[in-house]
This record gives structure tokens, C-alpha cells and sequence, in this order.
């Protein structure tokens, strides 16, 4: 029997490497141990914990060129978008390393008599699973944040991107981490859950699909245990009447086709005015046709592979549903003629509630058009799926749009932007795309204890 821990190279389908899974007695030790190293990793200064994690950022700018094409080979991204996503990690790692000390200080808090304030503690080994459309960055908002705040960790990666997922582990203990703080686990996916269990597992973190989500959160509710859950989106970009239209076109598409479409906060559904739809479709035709699909590792190419065969045929599955269910598929709809794992760049519209399109979250090169005769029914639309991950409003009238952007449920809102990702800015939805924060001042109070001490 194979593993499904492995790499495949979704350009050409050709399997790279594979890895045993663990066995139960190895991951318990590995649980064991990370158990053991919290008693000194929590009682490392800040400075020398940072000291540490500025050697990760380091290593990571020095080595970008082989990580991203790492990053590429395993998952399909491209080159660029691999080598930006390390630099970008690096700097998330920085910010906590500059940060944490002043984020986790004593807060004083107002008393009528003696003092009270919060001491920020960590509260022990942390189970991460992470997903595979950011092999690097996903990591890194879970471990930035949980490593200075003084916590051990499991990194759980999706099974296609095992080769990262180790890399990141060596480049730790290259950077100095103390043995065991930082445990990468080769385990899948559905197996996952028992992990949960192990008392010496105190909190769960995970980003990924709606189902997995809901076992690992109800596996971490019956033991009592916090979790955090990020589950993806389908972002409305909204364009008020006012903008440039050519550049509400070119940031959709541009957001869209990025990773291929494989981004939670990806903007999955357009909204334009009634009046200004066959314009600014015609428009995104105009930018489709200049699109290069092709291989990944070319400097050139502006579409990729998805992440395997699996993924294109769920995309591809869901074109075809909403086809059956008489929404127009304007352009693409079908896999490429070619190896590997592409989907022709394709444009919907004529998307109505009944339909699934109408609410699903599609994870792949698909651009959805709606349409809207007043800003409140911009908004309905908007509000209308069970996500609230992300989302755009784009407006010339920068008051008018903020206003539109506070009647969106969402986590978080962008003007004249496709929701963007910053080391200091929190990241996380409502809804069903999950609960609680990473990145940013709020993401490192996830898993700490916020404990009272209190004098009279
Ligand atoms: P999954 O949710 O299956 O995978 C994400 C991570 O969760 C992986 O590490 C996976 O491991 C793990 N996992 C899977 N099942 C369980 C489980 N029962 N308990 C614990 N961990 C589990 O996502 P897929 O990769 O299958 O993608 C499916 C869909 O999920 C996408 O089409 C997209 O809609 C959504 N998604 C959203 C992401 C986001 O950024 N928010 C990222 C990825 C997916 P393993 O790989 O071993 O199965």
C-alpha cells in the first residue's frame, strides 16, 4: 500500500517522494517530548527567543530562491508567487519577534485598592494543521505567534506538501530552536482527530475545509480544549458605480487568478452595478484572453496548475453542476489539453440562489459575475453565502465605500484591494469560515493564558 504522504508535481502528475506516515508510538513520543521541552521553552527570555526566530526570517530571505521552487514542485504555484509567500513569512516572523515582548507585557489593570494585571502565559503544545495552498505562510502564522509566546507545537501539513513541511522543521533547529519545540508529524488528514485527545495536546489550530474543521473543533470541544478555525471564504468584490473600471477589472482578475484560485480570501464573486455589467464583462474577457496557463517554473506564465488531480476534478465538477443548473459559462469550463493539473480560466455568470454555485466556495480559476440594481441588494448578495471570511469594496468615495464595507459579514474588509494578508494585520473570519484571529497584535492572545494576579 502507498502513502498519501507524498509528492506529486501537479504540472505533469508525476510522483516526486513519498513518506511513511508515523507510527502511534512515535507520535506519542514526539507529543511526550514536545510536552517536556514547554518547561524550559517558557521560561526562555523573549530576547532569546527572538533572537531565534529572526534567524528563521534570515534563513528563509537567504534560501527563498529553493524554497519557492520547493513550494512549486509540490503544490503547483508560481515561481513568483512561492518566492513572495517566503519573503512574506519572513517578515511575519520578524514582526513577532519584535513584537511578542511588548505584545505579551503585564497590563495593569484599574482597581479601587492595592494592583491587578494580566500575565500572559503560554499554555503548552499547540496541534497546528495547516493546509497546502501556502506550504510556507501557513506555517508561519501559527508558529510565529505560538513559538514567541512561549508555547511547543505539532505541525500537522496537508499530505501534499511534505517535503516543505519537513524543510521548515530542519530550518528551525538550523536557526538554533531547541530540540522538540517545533515537531513536524507525518500523519493523515482523517487520523488526525486522535491527537486531540492526548492530554498533553492543550489547543488546536487549523486551516482548511469546512468538515475538517468541524471534526477537529468537535474532537477539541468533548476534551474542553480551545480551538481556532480558519475554513475558507467566498469574498464578494463589490464595485460601486464611481470607480475606474478598468482597474476594478484588472484587481479582480489579477485576485482571482492568484494561487491559481486556490485562496480562502480569494474574491470569488464579483458585484457590479446592472448598468455597468456588460462593459466590465466584456472587459474581463479582454484580460482572460491575454492569460498565459502554463508551467509554473516560467517567469512568464500568469496561470498555474492547481494543486492536484483531485482539486481540478472537484473544480471541474462544480462548472459542470452549475451548467446543468443553467448558469452561463461565458469562457473556459474544462480541463486543459494537456498533462497536469490545469483548468482552463473560466468566467460564470447568470449565478441565482438556488443554484450550489451560488453559495459554494470554488477553489480553483473561476471567475463568478453578479449583478445589482441598488447597494443593498450588492449587499444581500454579499451576505448571502454561509461564509464571512473576506471581501472588497471598490469605490472612488472612499467614505461611501468604508459605510458598504461595514454592512459586510465578514472578518475583514478591504477597500480598492482584494483582502491582503500583513504581518501586522489580524487574519480570520465569522460565519462559517471558522473563529479567532492569527497574525497581527490579536493573533498572538489565542493560545496564552490570560491570567489575573491580583494584590490588595
Ligand atoms: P482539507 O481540509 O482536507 O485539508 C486541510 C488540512 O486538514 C490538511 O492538513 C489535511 O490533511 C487536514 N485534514 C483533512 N481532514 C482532516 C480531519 N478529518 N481531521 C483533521 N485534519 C484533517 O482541505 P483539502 O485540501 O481537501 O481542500 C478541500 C477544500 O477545502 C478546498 O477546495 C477549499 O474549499 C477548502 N480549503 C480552504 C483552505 C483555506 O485556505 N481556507 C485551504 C485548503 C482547503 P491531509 O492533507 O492529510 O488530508
Amino acid at each position: 500500500q502507498t502513502s498519501s504522504i507524498k509528492t506529486v508535481n501537479p504540472y505533469n502528475n508525476e510522483l516526486v517522494k513519498e513518506f511513511a506516515p508515523m507510527t502511534d508510538i512515535e507520535l506519542t513520543a514526539i507529543i511526550d517530548k514536545a510536552d517536556i521541552a514547554f518547561n524550559t521553552w517558557r521560561k526562555t527570555p523573549f530576547e532569546e527567543r527572538a533572537k531565534i526566530i529572526h534567524n528563521v526570517a534570515s534563513l528563509m530571505r537567504a534560501r527563498k530562491e529553493e524554497l519557492g521552487k520547493l513550494a512549486t514542485l509540490e503544490m503547483g504555484k508560481l515561481i513568483s508567487e512561492s518566492i513572495y509567500e517566503v519573503e512574506l513569512s519572513a517578515d511575519i516572523f520578524d514582526y513577532y519577534a519584535d513584537k511578542a515582548a511588548e505584545l505579551l507585557a503585564d497590563k495593569p489593570l484599574e482597581v479601587k485598592n492595592g494592583e491587578a494585571f494580566i500575565s500572559y502565559e503560554p499554555i503548552g503544545t499547540i496541534l497546528s494543521i495547516q493546509p497546502w495552498n501556502f506550504p510556507y505562510y501557513q506555517i508561519t502564522r501559527s508558529a510565529a505567534s505560538n513559538l514567541m509566546a512561549g508555547n511547543t507545537m505539532l505541525l500537522k501539513h496537508a499530505s501534499n506538501v511534505p517535503q516543505c513541511a519537513q524543510l521548515m522543521e530542519d530550518l528551525f533547529l538550523e536557526a538554533g530552536l531547541p530540540k522538540n519545540v517545533y515537531n513536524n508529524i507525518f500523519i493523515p488528514g482523517r487520523e488526525t482527530e486522535k491527537l486531540v485527545l492526548n492530554p498533553k495536546i492543550k489547543a488546536v489550530s487549523l486551516t482548511g475545509s469546512e468538515p475538517a474543521g468541524a471534526s477537529i473543533a468537535s474532537a477539541a470541544g468533548a476534551k474542553a480544549k480551545k480551538a481556532t478555525l480558519e475554513l475558507g471564504g467566498s469574498d464578494p468584490f463589490i464595485v460601486l458605480e464611481d470607480v475606474d473600471i478598468d482597474l476594478a477589472v484588472k484587481t479582480a482578475v489579477e485576485g482571482r487568478m492568484w494561487n491559481a484560485g486556490q485562496v480562502c480570501v480569494s474574491p470569488k464573486r464579483v458585484i457590479v452595478p446592472d448598468k455597468m455589467k456588460e462593459e466590465f464583462l466584456t472587459k474581463v474577457k479582454d484580460v482572460f484572453a491575454t492569460l498565459k496557463v502554463g508551467d509554473p517554473m516560467n517567469k512568464d506564465t500568469n496561470v498555474a496548475p492547481l494543486s492536484s488531480e483531485a482539486a481540478a476534478a472537484i473544480v471541474i465538477a462544480q462548472i459542470n453542476k452549475a451548467a446543468q443548473q443553467n448558469a452561463t459559462i461565458v469562457m473556459g469550463g474544462k480541463r486543459m489539453d494537456r498533462k497536469g493539473a490545469f483548468v482552463e480560466p473560466t468566467i460564470i455568470t447568470d449565478i441565482t440562489p438556488e443554484m450550489d454555485a451560488y453559495q459554494e466556495e470554488i477553489f480553483g480559476p473561476v471567475f463568478m459575475l453578479y449583478s445589482y440594481k441598488d447597494i443593498d441588494e450588492a449587499v444581500t448578495i454579499a451576505n448571502a453565502t454561509t461564509f464571512g471570511l473576506g471581501g472588497t469594496v471598490f469605490g472612488n468615495n472612499i467614505k461611501k465605500a468604508v459605510e458598504v464595507a461595514r454592512q459586510i459579514d465578514t472578518g475583514m474588509v478591504y477597500i480598492n484591494h482584494v483582502t491582503g494578508i500583513a504581518p501586522e494585520l489580524p487574519f480570520g473570519g465569522t460565519k462559517n469560515s471558522g473563529f479567532g484571529r492569527e497574525q497581527g497584535p490579536m493573533g498572538i492572545y489565542e493560545f496564552v493564558n490570560e491570567k489575573l494576579i491580583r494584590t490588595t
